[in-house]
């Protein structure tokens, strides 16, 4: 009998494990738009600074703390007639001890493409419970003290994978605003696009929450993929919390809540 040598083995192996990957990638992003039940979203907390501020703000957290998301997006999809009472269940995961690789500045598509599978790395290293990832959003945030007006670094939500990291500031008067970015990057996950013009403003129409208004200045909410109440063509100011965020008819369309 002949034995199957070492270089085809390994080409093999490769090969198999990256159809696994595409499986599993496939049947998370299908459960995760099929709103049938709620999508578990479980926030794993980081301290981003090591600092003692951040680490008895993280000690603050509870369940509770990302209630604002799960009752928004209730009534944002109620809004959109999805027959579906609560579209997500959030919770609060364990500490994760590591900090995950930061999205490069200089973007190209090969170092983003590294970058995504880094990261698919390190989340899966990472992870601190054993539960299915299959039927869960994992939202990695990582908490900073920071400082006033300094933005931290890019948060990002993933399809693939249904993966989001999130850089949020360890203030409590900060906590609606962060429940915000929260909120952006897991519709992120299950299929929303960004929705800036080039100048970082909402992108008219889809960054507006209600682009038919009439007059159509000054609007009254912020679209959730722009994060930005629109006062004119070229101004806008960030929305304070949830409450002045929606979700508009483009982007119930690309989470499959409107089909
Ligand atoms: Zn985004």
């Amino acid at each position: 009998m002949k034995v199957l040598s070492v270089e085809f083995l390994r080409p093999m192996l490769l090969f198999c494990s990256m159809l696994c990957i595409a499986g599993i990638t496939a049947h998370q992003i299908i459960y995760s738009r099929a709103w049938h039940k709620p999508l578990d979203v479980v926030i794993f907390p980081i301290n981003g600074d090591n600092s003692l501020e951040t680490h008895n703000y993280i000690n603050n957290l509870r369940d509770d703390s990302f209630a604002e998301i799960d009752n928004w997006l209730a009534t944002e999809a109620k809004r959109h007639n999805l027959p579906l009472n609560r579209p997500t269940r959030t919770r609060l995961g364990k500490r994760v001890k590591s900090v995950p690789p930061v999205l490069p500045v200089d973007k190209g598509i090969v170092r983003t493409v590294l970058w995504g599978l880094q990261l698919r790395s390190w989340v899966f290293r990472n992870t601190p419970d054993d539960e299915s990832n299959l039927r869960r959003v994992r939202v990695f945030v990582v908490y900073h003290l920071g400082e006033d007006e300094k933005p931290l670094a890019h948060s990002v939500g993933l399809q693939q994978g249904l993966i989001g990291v999130v850089h949020a500031f360890a203030k409590p008067k900060q906590n609606a605003q962060n429940n915000i970015v929260i909120a952006h990057e897991i519709l992120h996950t299950v299929g929303a696009s960004d929705k800036y013009n080039f100048y970082g403003g909402p992108e008219y129409p889809v960054g507006f929450a209600n682009p038919l208004r009439e007059p159509l200045f000054p609007q009254r909410y912020a679209e959730i993929m722009a994060g930005r109440i629109p006062t004119s063509h070229y101004q806008s100011y960030m929305a304070r919390s949830l409450k002045s965020v929606r979700i508009n008819y483009t982007t119930a369309q690309e989470i499959a809540w409107i089909k």
